[in-house]
């Protein structure tokens, strides 16, 4: 981590709670699903689908796992009765993925099929490098049985390439691709921009080559080129893939990718835990403390 990075990270517990308040909530929803409801509905009228994630910590008991299984079986049920274009993300560590990943496998296996019997999509987001093994293994059983999940890789890891491939075999994988947001050590993910990108477009066109469905995940402006690229190479279909972006950031990348008659997916995190999700964010990746910086003097 390089000095100004260090800097910013050790002032982000400086800054009082309102004020993180403030401006996280550019790219959080809120506190309750009915404030998550609201920001998807003027997504939806604003022509963009949307992924809801309810904000949580790594747990420690099963009653914790339950508890937070049962909390996305509610927003399932609200996204049915309210009709609304949407879907969710989740956090396998939420379900205990560290604590007993079978339990975990088996309590997001309900959460799977209660959201397939609401014709409802689940995308398994992915966490930190300890955690890709395990993720990948249980999307691979799920996918099996159910088609409506999907998992995310992350083009810095230089293991996505041949998982991507060993995920396709089987002709109807569905994936989100992004950048990644963790700090990995050298051996295991590149840290090279240029390196990310390519390889990230690398990923990218065989997924979409080989038929996978895919979510583009970027506001990296060369990627989105990147993908509408390959999407008009390989003549495919709006069915065949969707651009995705997070709630807050780069309004006019919206619109461009809007215009150019491309699907996007917002993603809308909320919840009570707000706050401790946020600095955890913050302290795990400092160039996310240098976007909220960037910010607060923008906003200034
Ligand atoms: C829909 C979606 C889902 C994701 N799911 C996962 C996941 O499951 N696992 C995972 O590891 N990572 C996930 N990510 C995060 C991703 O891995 C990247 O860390 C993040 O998107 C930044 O990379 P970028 O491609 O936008 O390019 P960057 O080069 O990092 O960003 C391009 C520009 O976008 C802006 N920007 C990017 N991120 C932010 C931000 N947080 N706040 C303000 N401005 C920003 C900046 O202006 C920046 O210059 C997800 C991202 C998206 C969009």
């Amino acid at each position: 981590m390089n000095v100004i990075n260090r800097v910013l990270v050790a002032g982000i517990p400086l800054v009082p709670k309102p004020i993180v308040g403030f401006f996280s909530r550019r790219y959080i929803a809120g506190e309750t699903l009915e404030d998550a409801v609201r920001v998807v509905r003027e997504l939806n009228r604003d022509g963009m689908m949307a992924t809801l994630d309810v904000l949580g910590e790594e747990i420690n008991t099963r009653e914790e796992a339950r508890s937070a299984a049962d909390t996305y079986k509610q927003v399932l049920a609200v996204i049915q009765s309210e009709k609304l274009d949407a879907n969710v993300s989740v956090k396998l560590t939420q379900m205990g993925l560290k604590h007993d990943a079978r339990f975990c496998r088996e309590i997001f296996r309900q959460v799977v099929h209660e959201a397939r019997q609401r014709g409802i999509f689940v995308r398994i987001d992915m966490e930190d490098s300890t955690c890709t093994g395990e993720t990948l293994a249980i999307y691979g059983d799920l996918r099996r049985e159910f088609d409506n999940v999907g998992v995310v890789l992350q083009a810095y890891l230089r293991r996505t390439a041949a998982d991507a491939d060993s995920l396709m075999q089987d002709g109807r994988a569905n994936f989100r691709l992004c950048k990644g947001i963790y700090v990995e050590p050298r051996l295991i993910a590149y840290g090279d921009k240029e390196l990310i990108n390519r390889n990230f477009t690398l990923v990218l066109e065989r997924m979409l080559h080989d038929g996978a469905y895919v979510g583009i995940a970027t506001h990296d402006e060369r990627l989105v080129w990147e993908g509408m690229r390959l999407v008009r190479e390989l003549g495919l279909l709006k069915e065949r893939y969707e651009f995705q972006m997070l709630l807050g950031v780069d309004s006019e990348l919206r619109k461009i990718i809007l215009a150019a008659g491309h699907r996007l997916r917002i993603y809308v995190p909320f919840g009570e835990k707000w706050y401790r999700y946020s600095m955890r964010r913050l302290r795990e990746n400092p160039q996310i403390a240098r976007y909220v910086f960037q910010n607060v003097f923008r906003r200034a």
